[in-house]
């Protein structure tokens, strides 16, 4: 029997996930294939504190207004040597009321070209990612830890992390995700103040004052790297869960 290629079980399950979606009329959770998604097993020492019973009311007018504010503060910002090599400033795209966040670590080229992140090959194999969830780009708010382009696609360096933070924070903080998801070590080690190697930190949920943050692989790691999708799609496997088990449901149907 051939082995299963992983990217391909990827885009399988993507398929299927949409094929038989089920929402649950009485009780507004959903399902796949009728059986309600296992709520997945926190692992020992990394528990988060169970969802607040309700989350109060959000009004995403007000959100989208305060994104504003933190972009007409960033104006065509030049606090850190990013901005020499910039075409573009790349500020986050997406739902200013959702509840999911994606945060990766800079624009690439097409980014900056077009100035909108994922928008790359990476990015289609995020949204590709994000329609497997149940989700879409417009329905989740996808952004960076830095939002100039690093010249060569390098790692951003902590000089220009600690100057762009500041305003991942401001967003951060208007969105009000419940979970975020950290594309690859430069996000998750923004995010969670660490230095720890991206394996050792996917597959479970941290804590981020009171957010709970899944690090899982980058996609353009994923693309160099298919063999590691199957890893990717089991976090965002507890991101669903958790996700249902928060109350909250994603809008796409399938
Ligand atoms: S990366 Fe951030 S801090 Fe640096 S110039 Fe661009 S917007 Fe400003």
């Amino acid at each position: 029997m051939p082995a299963v290629d992983p990217v391909d079980e990827l885009f399988e399950l993507t398929r299927a996930l949409r094929r038989n979606l089920v929402r649950h009329a009485a009780g507004g959770a959903w399902a796949v294939q009728g059986e309600p998604m296992a709520r997945p097993a926190m692992p020992a020492g990394e528990a988060v504190e169970p969802a607040e019973a309700a989350e109060p009311a959000r009004a995403p007018a007000a959100r989208s207004s305060k994104l504003e504010v933190i972009r007409a503060e960033l104006g065509e910002c030049t606090r850190c040597k990013l901005h020499a090599t910039r075409k573009s400033i790349v500020f986050g795209v997406g739902d200013p009321d959702a509840p999911l966040m994606f945060v990766g670590e800079g624009p690439g080229e097409q980014e900056d070209l077009r100035g909108e992140p994922f928008v790359g090959r990476a990015g289609e194999l995020l949204d590709k990612m994000i329609e497997a969830m149940g989700w879409t780009r417009a329905s989740v708010y996808i952004n960076n830890i830095v939002m100039c382009r690093p010249p060569g696609n390098r790692n951003p360096q902590p000089d220009e992390v600690a100057s762009c933070k500041p305003f991942l924070e401001a967003r951060i903080g208007a969105v009000a995700p419940r979970i975020i998801v950290a594309l690859g070590r430069p996000a998750a080690n923004t995010l969670l103040g660490n230095d720890a190697p991206i394996s050792a930190l996917r597959g479970k949920f941290h804590d981020r004052n009171g957010v709970k943050v899944m690090p899982t692989f980058h996609p353009a790691y994923l693309l160099r790297e298919p063999d590691k999708k199957r890893e990717a799609w089991a976090d965002l496997k507890l991101v669903m869960a958790e996700l249902q088990r928060l109350g909250v449901e994603p809008p796409h149907r399938g």
